[in-house]
Protein backbone atom coordinates (compact mmCIF):
# COMPACT_ATOMS: atom_id res chain seq x y z
CA UNK A 1 0.00 0.00 0.00
CA UNK A 2 1.41 3.22 -0.70
CA UNK A 3 2.54 6.04 1.86
CA UNK A 4 -0.09 8.53 0.60
CA UNK A 5 -3.30 6.11 0.51
CA UNK A 6 -2.11 4.61 4.19
CA UNK A 7 -2.08 8.09 5.84
CA UNK A 8 -5.54 8.60 4.52
CA UNK A 9 -7.29 5.90 6.38
CA UNK A 10 -8.97 6.31 9.80
CA UNK A 11 -7.49 3.86 13.02
CA UNK A 12 -10.35 1.24 12.29
CA UNK A 13 -9.26 1.36 8.44
CA UNK A 14 -5.85 0.88 9.57
CA UNK A 15 -6.62 -1.74 11.72
CA UNK A 16 -8.61 -3.95 9.10
CA UNK A 17 -6.09 -3.43 6.77
CA UNK A 18 -3.40 -5.34 8.61
CA UNK A 19 -6.22 -7.86 9.86
CA UNK A 20 -7.07 -8.67 6.02
CA UNK A 21 -3.44 -8.71 5.33
CA UNK A 22 -3.15 -5.65 3.05
CA UNK A 23 -0.64 -3.96 5.12
CA UNK A 24 1.68 -4.53 7.77
CA UNK A 25 1.57 -2.86 11.32
CA UNK A 26 5.95 -1.98 10.46
CA UNK A 27 4.51 -0.61 7.33
CA UNK A 28 1.88 1.73 8.76
CA UNK A 29 4.21 2.88 11.45
CA UNK A 30 6.76 3.51 8.91
CA UNK A 31 4.40 5.38 7.10
CA UNK A 32 2.79 7.69 10.10
CA UNK A 33 6.77 8.82 11.41
CA UNK A 34 7.77 9.41 8.05
CA UNK A 35 5.03 11.76 7.92
CA UNK A 36 5.41 12.84 10.87
CA UNK A 37 9.53 13.87 10.46
CA UNK A 38 8.22 15.43 7.38
CA UNK A 39 5.88 17.44 8.99
CA UNK A 40 7.21 18.84 11.89
CA UNK A 41 9.56 21.16 10.95
CA UNK A 42 6.23 23.17 9.83
CA UNK A 43 4.13 22.40 12.51
CA UNK A 44 6.35 21.64 15.47
CA UNK A 45 3.45 19.15 16.46
CA UNK A 46 5.59 16.22 18.73
CA UNK A 47 8.56 16.52 21.10
CA UNK A 48 9.70 13.14 20.75
CA UNK A 49 9.59 10.74 17.95
CA UNK A 50 10.05 7.07 19.24
CA UNK A 51 11.31 5.66 15.84
CA UNK A 52 13.26 2.85 17.11
CA UNK A 53 10.56 1.51 19.99
CA UNK A 54 7.70 1.99 17.58
CA UNK A 55 9.42 -0.44 14.91
CA UNK A 56 10.25 -2.78 17.27
CA UNK A 57 6.62 -3.10 18.72
CA UNK A 58 5.44 -2.66 15.32
CA UNK A 59 6.95 -5.82 13.97
CA UNK A 60 6.53 -7.54 17.63
CA UNK A 61 2.68 -6.67 16.72
CA UNK A 62 2.77 -8.46 13.41
CA UNK A 63 4.11 -11.38 14.43
CA UNK A 64 1.54 -11.79 17.00
CA UNK A 65 -1.19 -10.79 14.70
CA UNK A 66 0.27 -13.39 12.16
CA UNK A 67 -0.06 -16.35 15.39
CA UNK A 68 -3.49 -14.90 15.72
CA UNK A 69 -2.77 -14.44 19.14
CA UNK A 70 -3.47 -10.38 18.52
CA UNK A 71 -7.01 -9.53 16.95
CA UNK A 72 -8.75 -6.26 18.41
CA UNK A 73 -9.44 -3.81 15.97
CA UNK A 74 -6.69 -1.85 16.67
CA UNK A 75 -4.57 -4.16 16.95
CA UNK A 76 -0.63 -2.89 15.09
CA UNK A 77 -2.13 1.04 14.25
CA UNK A 78 -0.09 3.83 15.37
CA UNK A 79 -1.36 6.64 17.84
CA UNK A 80 0.59 9.43 19.07
CA UNK A 81 -0.35 10.53 22.80
CA UNK A 82 0.49 13.98 24.53
CA UNK A 83 3.83 14.80 26.27
CA UNK A 84 2.40 14.87 30.17
CA UNK A 85 1.55 11.03 29.71
CA UNK A 86 4.32 8.85 31.15
CA UNK A 87 6.26 6.70 28.87
CA UNK A 88 8.65 3.84 30.69
CA UNK A 89 12.16 4.92 29.39
CA UNK A 90 11.11 7.99 27.09
CA UNK A 91 10.94 11.27 27.91
CA UNK A 92 8.05 12.87 29.11
CA UNK A 93 8.38 17.13 29.47
CA UNK A 94 4.80 18.41 29.75
CA UNK A 95 5.75 21.04 27.84
CA UNK A 96 8.25 22.37 30.22
CA UNK A 97 12.06 23.48 31.35
CA UNK A 98 11.17 21.62 34.46
CA UNK A 99 10.54 18.28 32.86
CA UNK A 100 13.33 18.57 29.72
CA UNK A 101 15.20 15.56 31.03
CA UNK A 102 12.18 13.42 32.70
CA UNK A 103 12.49 10.39 31.66
CA UNK A 104 9.86 8.44 33.91
CA UNK A 105 10.22 4.69 35.32
CA UNK A 106 6.98 3.24 34.57
CA UNK A 107 4.31 3.77 31.99
CA UNK A 108 1.07 5.67 32.58
CA UNK A 109 -1.84 2.97 32.84
CA UNK A 110 -3.88 4.07 29.16
CA UNK A 111 -0.32 3.60 27.58
CA UNK A 112 -0.14 0.00 29.07
CA UNK A 113 -3.68 -0.46 28.00
CA UNK A 114 -2.87 0.95 24.40
CA UNK A 115 0.21 -1.47 24.68
CA UNK A 116 -2.05 -4.36 25.69
CA UNK A 117 -4.43 -3.62 22.92
CA UNK A 118 -1.23 -3.79 20.35
CA UNK A 119 -1.55 -0.01 19.67
CA UNK A 120 2.05 1.02 18.49
CA UNK A 121 3.11 4.47 19.91
CA UNK A 122 5.13 6.73 17.78
CA UNK A 123 5.25 10.01 19.29
CA UNK A 124 5.24 12.31 22.64
CA UNK A 125 2.94 15.49 20.84
CA UNK A 126 3.66 19.11 21.90
CA UNK A 127 1.20 20.94 24.46
CA UNK A 128 0.73 23.84 26.62
CA UNK A 129 3.53 23.92 29.45
CA UNK A 130 1.77 21.79 32.10
CA UNK A 131 -1.36 21.64 29.92
CA UNK A 132 -1.89 25.36 30.91
CA UNK A 133 -3.28 27.10 28.00
CA UNK A 134 -5.32 27.07 25.32
CA UNK A 135 -2.90 27.83 22.22
CA UNK A 136 0.00 25.61 23.07
CA UNK A 137 2.17 28.53 22.94
CA UNK A 138 3.25 28.06 26.26
CA UNK A 139 5.20 25.39 25.72
CA UNK A 140 8.80 25.46 26.48
CA UNK A 141 9.29 23.81 22.75
CA UNK A 142 8.16 26.30 20.98
CA UNK A 143 4.49 26.61 19.09
CA UNK A 144 2.89 23.96 17.41
CA UNK A 145 0.97 25.40 14.46
CA UNK A 146 -2.20 24.79 13.05
CA UNK A 147 -2.44 22.94 9.93
CA UNK A 148 -5.72 24.97 8.73
CA UNK A 149 -3.93 28.31 8.63
CA UNK A 150 -0.86 30.10 7.96
CA UNK A 151 0.35 31.77 11.53
CA UNK A 152 -2.96 30.21 13.56
CA UNK A 153 -2.93 28.46 16.88
CA UNK A 154 -3.86 24.65 17.12
CA UNK A 155 -6.10 25.64 19.89
CA UNK A 156 -4.53 23.77 23.31
CA UNK A 157 -3.32 22.83 25.67
CA UNK A 158 -3.41 19.29 23.65
CA UNK A 159 -2.70 21.42 20.39
CA UNK A 160 -0.40 19.09 19.33
CA UNK A 161 -2.09 16.14 19.56
CA UNK A 162 -4.97 18.21 16.94
CA UNK A 163 -2.80 19.10 14.86
CA UNK A 164 -0.99 15.60 14.45
CA UNK A 165 -4.37 14.09 13.14
CA UNK A 166 -5.14 17.22 11.02
CA UNK A 167 -2.10 16.96 9.12
CA UNK A 168 -2.85 13.39 8.62
CA UNK A 169 0.45 12.56 9.93
CA UNK A 170 -1.32 10.38 12.47
CA UNK A 171 -4.81 8.92 12.66
CA UNK A 172 -5.57 8.74 16.52
CA UNK A 173 -3.80 10.47 18.99
CA UNK A 174 -4.57 11.30 23.20
CA UNK A 175 -4.73 14.46 24.98
CA UNK A 176 -5.74 15.41 28.22
CA UNK A 177 -8.86 17.91 28.90
CA UNK A 178 -8.78 19.76 32.14
CA UNK A 179 -11.16 22.80 31.25
CA UNK A 180 -11.25 22.01 27.51
CA UNK A 181 -7.82 21.11 26.26
CA UNK A 182 -9.43 17.99 23.67
CA UNK A 183 -12.11 19.39 22.73
CA UNK A 184 -10.80 23.21 21.84
CA UNK A 185 -8.15 21.85 19.99
CA UNK A 186 -10.03 19.30 18.25
CA UNK A 187 -12.23 22.28 17.61
CA UNK A 188 -9.90 24.55 16.18
CA UNK A 189 -8.32 21.78 13.96
CA UNK A 190 -11.50 19.93 12.54
CA UNK A 191 -10.96 16.73 14.83
CA UNK A 192 -13.53 14.76 16.59
CA UNK A 193 -12.16 14.47 20.27
CA UNK A 194 -13.86 13.00 23.57
CA UNK A 195 -13.63 14.27 27.37
CA UNK A 196 -14.30 11.35 29.23
CA UNK A 197 -16.91 10.86 32.27
CA UNK A 198 -14.22 11.70 35.06
CA UNK A 199 -13.19 8.64 36.79
CA UNK A 200 -13.56 6.65 33.37
CA UNK A 201 -10.15 6.48 32.86
CA UNK A 202 -7.17 5.76 34.40
CA UNK A 203 -5.40 9.73 35.53
CA UNK A 204 -2.42 7.01 36.77
CA UNK A 205 0.72 8.22 35.08
CA UNK A 206 -0.85 11.64 33.98
CA UNK A 207 1.50 14.37 35.02
CA UNK A 208 -1.16 15.88 37.49
CA UNK A 209 -2.14 19.52 36.50
CA UNK A 210 -5.52 19.55 38.36
CA UNK A 211 -6.47 16.40 39.87
CA UNK A 212 -9.81 16.83 40.18
CA UNK A 213 -10.97 18.29 36.74
CA UNK A 214 -8.15 15.86 34.64
CA UNK A 215 -9.18 13.55 32.39
CA UNK A 216 -7.49 11.64 29.27
CA UNK A 217 -9.40 10.86 26.23
CA UNK A 218 -8.65 9.96 22.43
CA UNK A 219 -8.83 12.74 19.25
CA UNK A 220 -9.11 11.60 16.00
CA UNK A 221 -10.73 11.57 12.08
CA UNK A 222 -14.10 10.54 13.17
CA UNK A 223 -16.17 9.47 16.15
CA UNK A 224 -15.86 5.89 15.78
CA UNK A 225 -12.28 5.91 16.13
CA UNK A 226 -12.48 7.82 19.20
CA UNK A 227 -14.44 5.90 21.00
CA UNK A 228 -12.66 2.64 20.07
CA UNK A 229 -9.79 4.04 21.47
CA UNK A 230 -11.65 4.96 24.41
CA UNK A 231 -12.74 1.56 24.81
CA UNK A 232 -8.90 0.31 25.01
CA UNK A 233 -8.18 3.21 27.51
CA UNK A 234 -11.17 3.39 29.90
CA UNK A 235 -12.00 0.99 32.70
CA UNK A 236 -11.27 0.56 36.90
CA UNK A 237 -7.73 0.93 38.11
CA UNK A 238 -6.13 -0.04 41.42
CA UNK A 239 -3.65 2.66 41.09
CA UNK A 240 -6.00 5.28 40.60
CA UNK A 241 -8.05 6.15 43.71
CA UNK A 242 -10.98 8.21 42.07
CA UNK A 243 -10.99 5.72 39.12
CA UNK A 244 -14.72 4.34 38.83
CA UNK A 245 -16.27 0.66 37.77
CA UNK A 246 -19.01 2.72 36.22
CA UNK A 247 -17.12 3.03 33.25
CA UNK A 248 -19.32 1.57 29.83
CA UNK A 249 -17.70 0.63 26.66
CA UNK A 250 -19.16 1.61 23.48
CA UNK A 251 -20.79 -0.50 21.52
CA UNK A 252 -19.51 0.41 18.23
CA UNK A 253 -21.32 -1.53 15.98
CA UNK A 254 -24.89 0.34 17.35
CA UNK A 255 -23.06 3.98 16.81
CA UNK A 256 -22.91 3.17 12.84
CA UNK A 257 -26.80 3.17 12.51
CA UNK A 258 -28.06 5.52 15.20
CA UNK A 259 -31.29 7.46 14.84
CA UNK A 260 -31.93 10.55 16.25
CA UNK A 261 -35.86 10.58 16.06
CA UNK A 262 -36.98 11.50 19.73
CA UNK A 263 -33.63 12.28 21.11
CA UNK A 264 -34.00 15.45 23.61
CA UNK A 265 -31.71 18.25 22.90
CA UNK A 266 -31.60 21.17 25.20
CA UNK A 267 -29.58 24.42 23.82
CA UNK A 268 -28.67 26.40 26.81
CA UNK A 269 -29.28 29.95 25.39
CA UNK A 270 -26.14 31.74 27.60
CA UNK A 271 -24.09 29.54 25.33
CA UNK A 272 -25.66 31.13 21.99
CA UNK A 273 -25.59 34.91 23.55
CA UNK A 274 -23.06 37.57 23.95
CA UNK A 275 -19.19 36.78 23.04
CA UNK A 276 -20.02 33.96 20.49
CA UNK A 277 -18.76 34.64 16.93
CA UNK A 278 -21.62 34.26 14.25
CA UNK A 279 -20.03 31.87 12.54
CA UNK A 280 -19.70 29.67 15.36
CA UNK A 281 -23.17 30.20 16.82
CA UNK A 282 -24.60 29.65 12.47
CA UNK A 283 -22.60 26.71 12.42
CA UNK A 284 -23.90 25.14 15.50
CA UNK A 285 -27.38 26.06 15.18
CA UNK A 286 -27.25 24.77 11.90
CA UNK A 287 -26.36 21.00 13.14
CA UNK A 288 -29.01 21.29 15.51
CA UNK A 289 -31.11 22.13 12.65
CA UNK A 290 -29.85 18.60 10.96
CA UNK A 291 -31.09 16.66 14.32
CA UNK A 292 -34.69 18.33 14.01
CA UNK A 293 -34.81 17.67 10.67
CA UNK A 294 -34.37 13.47 11.40
CA UNK A 295 -36.69 13.82 14.43
CA UNK A 296 -34.88 15.24 17.81
CA UNK A 297 -36.85 17.62 19.82
CA UNK A 298 -35.19 20.41 20.35
CA UNK A 299 -35.52 23.26 22.94
CA UNK A 300 -33.71 26.34 24.07
CA UNK A 301 -33.64 26.81 28.24
CA UNK A 302 -31.40 29.33 30.56
CA UNK A 303 -28.67 28.57 32.09
CA UNK A 304 -26.98 31.93 33.97
CA UNK A 305 -24.83 29.82 36.32
CA UNK A 306 -23.16 30.05 33.08
CA UNK A 307 -21.78 33.16 34.56
CA UNK A 308 -19.36 31.59 37.14
CA UNK A 309 -17.87 29.10 35.29
CA UNK A 310 -14.58 30.75 34.49
CA UNK A 311 -13.67 32.55 37.62
CA UNK A 312 -14.93 28.85 39.46
CA UNK A 313 -12.91 27.08 37.07
CA UNK A 314 -9.76 29.20 37.50
CA UNK A 315 -9.86 29.21 41.26
CA UNK A 316 -10.60 25.48 41.45
CA UNK A 317 -7.79 24.28 38.84
CA UNK A 318 -5.35 27.01 40.24
CA UNK A 319 -5.41 25.82 43.98
CA UNK A 320 -4.78 22.78 42.85
CA UNK A 321 -2.37 23.48 40.31
CA UNK A 322 -0.29 24.89 43.13
CA UNK A 323 -0.17 22.37 45.00
CA UNK A 324 0.29 19.82 42.54
CA UNK A 325 3.67 21.57 41.05
CA UNK A 326 5.04 21.80 44.52
CA UNK A 327 7.04 18.84 44.26
CA UNK A 328 9.01 19.94 41.46
CA UNK A 329 11.65 21.47 43.90
CA UNK A 330 15.21 21.15 42.05
CA UNK A 331 15.96 17.85 44.43
CA UNK A 332 14.02 15.04 43.70
CA UNK A 333 13.43 14.95 39.51
CA UNK A 334 13.41 17.25 36.34
CA UNK A 335 15.17 20.77 36.47
CA UNK A 336 17.90 21.60 39.24
CA UNK A 337 19.47 24.91 39.16
CA UNK A 338 23.32 24.61 39.00
CA UNK A 339 23.34 28.13 40.63
CA UNK A 340 22.08 27.64 44.09
CA UNK A 341 23.91 28.39 46.97
CA UNK A 342 22.14 26.24 49.22
CA UNK A 343 18.52 24.32 49.60
CA UNK A 344 16.11 27.29 49.88
CA UNK A 345 18.19 29.17 47.05
CA UNK A 346 17.91 25.19 45.00
CA UNK A 347 14.38 25.47 45.46
CA UNK A 348 13.79 29.48 44.17
CA UNK A 349 16.24 28.97 41.69
CA UNK A 350 15.42 25.80 40.10
CA UNK A 351 11.57 27.00 40.31
CA UNK A 352 12.26 30.35 38.81
CA UNK A 353 14.20 28.95 35.62
CA UNK A 354 12.38 25.76 35.22
CA UNK A 355 8.70 27.21 34.38
CA UNK A 356 7.15 29.86 32.23
CA UNK A 357 5.40 32.62 32.52
CA UNK A 358 1.53 30.91 32.37
CA UNK A 359 2.22 28.30 34.96
CA UNK A 360 4.47 30.84 37.51
CA UNK A 361 0.56 32.86 37.42
CA UNK A 362 -1.30 30.25 38.27
CA UNK A 363 1.26 29.14 41.09
CA UNK A 364 0.83 32.49 42.64
CA UNK A 365 -2.78 33.10 41.63
CA UNK A 366 -3.42 29.40 43.59
CA UNK A 367 -1.83 30.08 46.83
CA UNK A 368 -3.85 33.43 47.28
CA UNK A 369 -7.13 31.78 46.78
CA UNK A 370 -5.96 29.30 49.33
CA UNK A 371 -4.21 31.74 51.68
CA UNK A 372 -5.62 31.75 55.26
CA UNK A 373 -7.31 35.46 54.34
CA UNK A 374 -8.80 34.87 51.32
CA UNK A 375 -9.72 30.75 51.39
CA UNK A 376 -12.98 31.60 52.09
CA UNK A 377 -13.68 34.68 49.85
CA UNK A 378 -12.37 32.58 46.83
CA UNK A 379 -11.51 28.83 47.37
CA UNK A 380 -14.68 28.17 49.28
CA UNK A 381 -16.97 30.03 47.00
CA UNK A 382 -15.67 27.96 44.10
CA UNK A 383 -16.72 24.66 45.95
CA UNK A 384 -20.05 26.66 46.61
CA UNK A 385 -21.06 27.76 42.85
CA UNK A 386 -19.06 24.12 41.62
CA UNK A 387 -22.85 22.76 43.86
CA UNK A 388 -25.31 25.28 41.81
CA UNK A 389 -23.12 24.37 38.43
CA UNK A 390 -24.48 20.51 39.51
CA UNK A 391 -27.46 20.96 40.39
CA UNK A 392 -27.99 23.51 36.67
CA UNK A 393 -26.93 20.51 35.21
CA UNK A 394 -28.71 17.77 36.95
CA UNK A 395 -31.88 20.08 35.78
CA UNK A 396 -30.82 19.91 32.41
CA UNK A 397 -30.62 16.27 31.94
CA UNK A 398 -33.73 15.61 33.79
CA UNK A 399 -34.89 16.85 30.61
CA UNK A 400 -32.42 16.78 27.99
CA UNK A 401 -30.77 12.99 26.40
CA UNK A 402 -27.73 15.80 25.15
CA UNK A 403 -27.28 19.29 25.80
CA UNK A 404 -25.60 21.32 22.76
CA UNK A 405 -23.57 24.46 22.45
CA UNK A 406 -20.43 25.79 21.09
CA UNK A 407 -16.59 24.19 21.82
CA UNK A 408 -15.61 27.58 21.95
CA UNK A 409 -16.54 31.15 21.28
CA UNK A 410 -14.25 31.54 18.63
CA UNK A 411 -12.35 29.86 15.71
CA UNK A 412 -8.33 29.74 15.92
CA UNK A 413 -6.42 32.71 16.61
CA UNK A 414 -3.34 34.22 15.24
CA UNK A 415 -0.24 33.10 17.23
CA UNK A 416 0.32 35.86 19.89
CA UNK A 417 -3.18 37.02 19.73
CA UNK A 418 -4.01 35.56 23.24
CA UNK A 419 -1.15 35.15 24.91
CA UNK A 420 -0.24 38.64 25.11
CA UNK A 421 -3.97 38.98 27.57
CA UNK A 422 -4.04 36.00 29.44
CA UNK A 423 -7.95 37.30 30.55
CA UNK A 424 -8.32 37.14 26.93
CA UNK A 425 -7.48 33.72 26.47
CA UNK A 426 -9.23 32.31 30.01
CA UNK A 427 -12.38 33.60 28.36
CA UNK A 428 -12.40 31.70 25.55
CA UNK A 429 -12.67 28.73 27.82
CA UNK A 430 -16.60 30.00 28.87
CA UNK A 431 -18.18 26.95 26.55
CA UNK A 432 -15.71 23.87 28.47
CA UNK A 433 -15.00 24.12 31.69
CA UNK A 434 -17.88 24.09 33.46
CA UNK A 435 -17.97 19.99 31.90
CA UNK A 436 -14.72 19.19 34.12
CA UNK A 437 -15.82 20.72 37.06
CA UNK A 438 -18.61 18.73 37.68
CA UNK A 439 -16.94 15.14 36.15
CA UNK A 440 -19.88 14.41 33.06
CA UNK A 441 -18.51 13.89 29.66
CA UNK A 442 -18.72 15.76 26.45
CA UNK A 443 -17.46 15.38 22.81
CA UNK A 444 -16.43 18.14 20.26
CA UNK A 445 -17.11 17.09 16.67
CA UNK A 446 -16.52 19.16 13.64
CA UNK A 447 -19.96 20.93 12.28
CA UNK A 448 -18.35 23.62 9.90
CA UNK A 449 -16.14 26.24 8.72
CA UNK A 450 -16.17 30.77 9.58
CA UNK A 451 -15.96 33.36 6.80
CA UNK A 452 -12.15 32.37 6.48
CA UNK A 453 -12.16 28.54 6.09
CA UNK A 454 -11.41 27.92 9.84
CA UNK A 455 -12.96 24.74 11.11
CA UNK A 456 -15.90 25.02 13.71
CA UNK A 457 -16.59 22.54 16.45
CA UNK A 458 -20.19 21.71 18.34
CA UNK A 459 -20.14 19.93 21.91
CA UNK A 460 -22.33 17.53 22.62
CA UNK A 461 -22.82 17.30 26.65
CA UNK A 462 -24.21 14.43 28.71
CA UNK A 463 -24.79 13.20 32.17
CA UNK A 464 -22.15 10.58 33.52
CA UNK A 465 -21.50 7.90 31.45
CA UNK A 466 -23.26 9.12 28.98
CA UNK A 467 -20.17 8.34 26.60
CA UNK A 468 -22.52 6.01 24.52
CA UNK A 469 -25.38 8.76 24.05
CA UNK A 470 -23.21 11.42 23.68
CA UNK A 471 -20.60 9.37 20.59
CA UNK A 472 -24.33 7.88 18.81
CA UNK A 473 -25.40 11.99 18.38
CA UNK A 474 -21.77 12.39 16.87
CA UNK A 475 -21.90 9.70 14.70
CA UNK A 476 -25.52 10.20 13.16
CA UNK A 477 -24.20 14.04 12.61
CA UNK A 478 -20.94 12.08 10.74
CA UNK A 479 -22.49 9.81 8.99
CA UNK A 480 -24.99 13.10 7.40
CA UNK A 481 -22.18 15.51 6.89
CA UNK A 482 -18.09 15.56 5.66
CA UNK A 483 -17.31 18.48 7.88
CA UNK A 484 -14.73 15.88 9.71
CA UNK A 485 -13.83 14.80 6.06
CA UNK A 486 -12.43 17.43 5.01
CA UNK A 487 -8.93 18.07 4.84
CA UNK A 488 -6.31 20.56 5.95
CA UNK A 489 -3.69 20.49 3.24
CA UNK A 490 -6.88 21.16 0.44
CA UNK A 491 -6.65 24.87 1.49
N1 LIG B 1 -7.47 26.34 28.68
C1 LIG B 1 -7.71 25.85 29.98
C2 LIG B 1 -6.59 26.26 30.89
O1 LIG B 1 -5.73 26.93 30.45
C3 LIG B 1 -7.87 24.36 29.96
C4 LIG B 1 -6.59 23.63 29.93
C5 LIG B 1 -6.76 22.14 29.96
O2 LIG B 1 -7.85 21.62 29.77
N2 LIG B 1 -5.67 21.46 30.24
O3 LIG B 1 -6.55 25.94 32.03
Amino acid sequence: METKEILSLSALEIGECIKAKKLTSVDATKAVIESIKEQNGKYNFVITILEDIALEQAAKADELINAGKLNGPLAGVPIAIKDNICTKGTLTTCGSKILENFVPPYDATVVSKLKEAGMIIVAKANMDEFAMGSTTETSFFGPTYNPWGENRVPGGSSGGSAAIVAADACPITLGSDTGGSIRQPASFCGVSGLKPTYGSVSRYGLVAFASSLDQIGPMGKSILDVASVYNVISGEDSKDQTSSPDAIKIDIEALKNYNVEGLKIGLPKEYFGQGIDEDVKNSVLEAVELFKSKGAIVEEFEMPIVDYAIPTYYIIACAEACSNLSRYDGVKYGYSSKEAQDLVDLYIKSRSEGFGMEVKRRIMLGNFVLSSGYYDAYYKKALQAKALIKQAFDKAFAKYDVVIGPVAPTTSLKLGESLSDPLKMYLGDICTVLINIIGIPAVSIPCGFDKQGLPIGMQLMGKHYSEQTLCSVASAFQNETDYHIRKAQAK
